[in-house]
């Protein structure tokens, strides 16, 4: 019979991370069982690779702030690229609500994080309408990195400690016995473990609901526009962010760094290709991710009125895409235990599983190992804050 000592049940960034941080904190004895032929199937593979500190809640502020760092001085090159993050609004109380967050993101650390104006803000993106723009935010240590590297580098960093990882291994429920955990059950048999982590992004409420656990984690189509614009885009072009709608574009960048292939393709400095997208309010709940054509001329609508370049660039039809969010009430990550003993889960990012990834790695590490995360307090992620009634608030998500 298969046994380890501890089971991650999915092989995403988000499960790649908690394996390679149990690894390094010195436990060899860990399996991640991978449903898919290959890892990068789920949201990692459709994941644009933003990270950003600007964030409304302490929580995600730091989590941020932690994971950037790492991505930053990691040995392994996740491509960090601090392009920047610019959030602009449009009335005045999205405005004070930059403000706010300004304020806040820096007494907790952020580094050149500021409020800039809209003439600034046409400066730093030329060609952008900047009519009705009250202000904005720049965070210069925001910006983009390469999701699937980043997998990469957890998993080839995980297997190096003496971790396992097998395909084509679905997990199907949990045995429980006396309240804990003994086993996962798979469609290739059970798997003997003392501890497992549903790391299963969008779908983890499936794998919740065999052991009565109500996980409320939604899964929600999110599509992507690729387009290529008739000119060059600024080289420093970073990711802009209407508050007010969400609608937003980045130069985009292609991701073929997975497990298994090639050096990185080179860097294109006179590159013409632009993602933009925003969050429709009309996408029901769903586990689709085929691309839907008519969102293509929803998204033009919005790019219409911000800029020419990118209402005059011509859409690349192979590269638009679709992926899962995998939304929470209150759009932040489900971090921690429940009821059944040995039993985590770290799943319900809401948008940002990549970003923070090394930070939910590490404090998933330690609550297992020590009983709670003494890096950072995640106490706050904890699964039931639903029932006590404690969710957090963040409305700076797109
Ligand atoms: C369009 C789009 C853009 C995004 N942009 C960003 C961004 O800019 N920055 C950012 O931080 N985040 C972004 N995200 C969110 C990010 O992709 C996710 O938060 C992150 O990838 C979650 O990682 P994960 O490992 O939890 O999930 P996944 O990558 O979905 O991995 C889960 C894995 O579990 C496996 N699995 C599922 N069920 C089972 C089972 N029963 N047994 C075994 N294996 C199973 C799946 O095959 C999958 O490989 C974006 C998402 C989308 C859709």
């Amino acid at each position: 019979m298969n046994r380890a000592e501890i089971v991650i049940i999915g092989g995403g960034v988000v499960g790649a991370s908690v394996a390679f941080h149990l690894t390094e904190r010195g436990v060899r004895d860990v399996l991640i069982l991978e449903s898919e032929s290959r890892q990068g199937r789920g949201s990692t593979g459709a994941a644009t690779g933003g990270v950003r500190a600007q964030f409304e809640t302490d929580i995600n502020i730091k989590m941020s702030l932690y994971s950037i760092d790492f991505l930053k001085n990691w040995e392994f090159d996740c491509e960090y690229d601090p392009k920047g993050y610019i959030f602009f609004a449009t009335t005045d109380d999205q405005f004070e609500y930059l403000e706010r967050n300004v304020r806040k993101q820096r007494e907790l650390g952020v580094p050149d994080v500021d409020i800039v104006d809209a003439a600034e803000i046409g400066r730093i993106v030329p060609g952008m309408n900047t009519d009705d723009i009250t202000g904005g935010s720049f965070g210069q240590h925001d910006g983009f990195v390469n999701p699937l590297a980043i997998m990469r580098g957890f998993t080839e960093g995980a297997l190096r400690g003496g971790a396992r990882i097998e395909f084509g291994q679905e997990a199907t429920g949990f045995r429980v016995e006396g309240g804990r955990i003994t086993g996962v059950e798979t469609t290739d048999g059970m798997v003997v473990c003392d501890t497992a982590v549903v790391c299963t992004g969008a779908v983890a409420f499936e794998l919740a609901a065999t052991t009565g656990i109500d996980l409320p984690v939604t899964p929600q189509r999110r599509q992507i526009v690729w387009s290529r614009t008739r000119e060059p885009l600024p080289s420093d072009l970073p990711m802009v962010i209407d508050i007010g709608t969400g609608f937003h574009f980045r130069p985009a960048r292609e991701f073929t760094h997975a497990m298994g292939s090639g050096p990185k393709p080179p860097y294109d400095a006179n590159r013409r290709d632009i993602l933009f997208a925003y969050p429709d309010p009309d996408e029901p709940t769903s586990v689709s991710t085929s691309f839907d054509e008519s969102f293509i001329a929803k998204v033009y609508e919005r790019a219409k009125h911000r800029a020419d370049f990118l209402y005059g660039s011509e859409v690349v039809r192979q590269k638009c895409r679709a992926g899962l969010y995998e939304n929470t009430p209150d759009h932040h990550a489900i971090l921690g235990g429940c009821g059944v003993d040995g039993l985590y889960f770290a799943c319900g990012f809401s948008g940002h599983g990549v970003m923070h990834s090394p930070a939910t790695g590490r404090a998933l590490s330690e609550i297992i190992l020590d009983g709670r995360a003494s890096f950072l307090d995640v106490s706050c992620l904890s699964l039931d804050r639903f029932e006590k009634g404690e969710q957090l608030h963040e409305t700076a998500f797109i």
